[in-house]
């Protein structure tokens, strides 16, 4: 998807900004998802090499230890991140207008499959930390950020757009919570056309002065 222009939060048939950065650390799992652009027909994690680039470009490696990522470790990153995306949706829709895997468990089995070790600081903190370096520990520290998200009450505004062929992860500052796809000018010409559809029904009064 190109992102080219912003626009407010929200309007009135809950598209929003799909550019808008989520907050902190949350913006790496945005745009973790958003290495694959439906829209284009691009991927940004196809090798290990492109994996690793990405991972340093984005601080998720600990001090560049664990070496370039494996052939399985970008598997598993393509993985984490369709589930991620899988559970994002769930975020504007309910799970079970969703066709195709349930999103919890896909989730729920790559978790279970990445090392995650306590670690106490000098001061006598507690913290769950990655028990792995390179590739698997980053896609560990990435899980972490949205067990962070979970508790400060951010996860649930981060979504992907409704639109089937759309699918970007964007952060949803709406107030009401509301944000269900990409503004208009920005998505999929098929969300465009359906979500217009849609509009039409249902605010036959604006439609015609609103840009497309
Ligand atoms: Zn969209």
């Amino acid at each position: 998807m190109m992102v080219t222009q912003a626009v407010d939060v929200i309007d009135a048939s809950g598209h929003v900004d799909p550019s808008s950065p989520a907050p902190g650390q949350l913006e790496k799992i945005r745009r973790f998802v958003n290495t694959l652009d439906l829209e284009a027909g691009s991927d940004a994690l196809t090798t290990p090499a492109a994996l690793t680039a990405w991972l340093a470009a984005h601080d998720l490696l600990s001090n560049g230890a664990g070496g370039t990522a494996s052939a399985a470790e970008v598997a598993q990153a393509v993985a984490l991140r369709e589930a991620f995306r899988a559970v994002l949706i769930t975020h504007v829709q309910p799970a079970q207008d969703e066709p195709g895997v349930p999103p919890v468990p896909a989730l729920r089995e790559l978790a279970a499959g990445l090392p995650i070790q306590l670690a106490i600081s000098d001061d006598g903190q507690v913290r769950a930390e990655p028990a792995a370096d390179g590739a698997t520990g980053s896609l560990t520290r990435l899980l972490l950020i949205a067990a962070d998200a979970a508790t400060t009450g951010t996860w649930t505004r981060l979504k992907v757009c409704g639109a089937d062929d759309c699918r970007w992860a964007f952060y949803d500052r709406s107030p009401t919570k509301t944000g269900c796809w990409c503004t208009m000018s920005i998505c999929g010409s098929r969300a465009k056309s359906r979500s217009y559809r849609r509009r039409a029904k249902r605010r036959p009064d604006r439609v015609s002065s609103e840009p497309a």
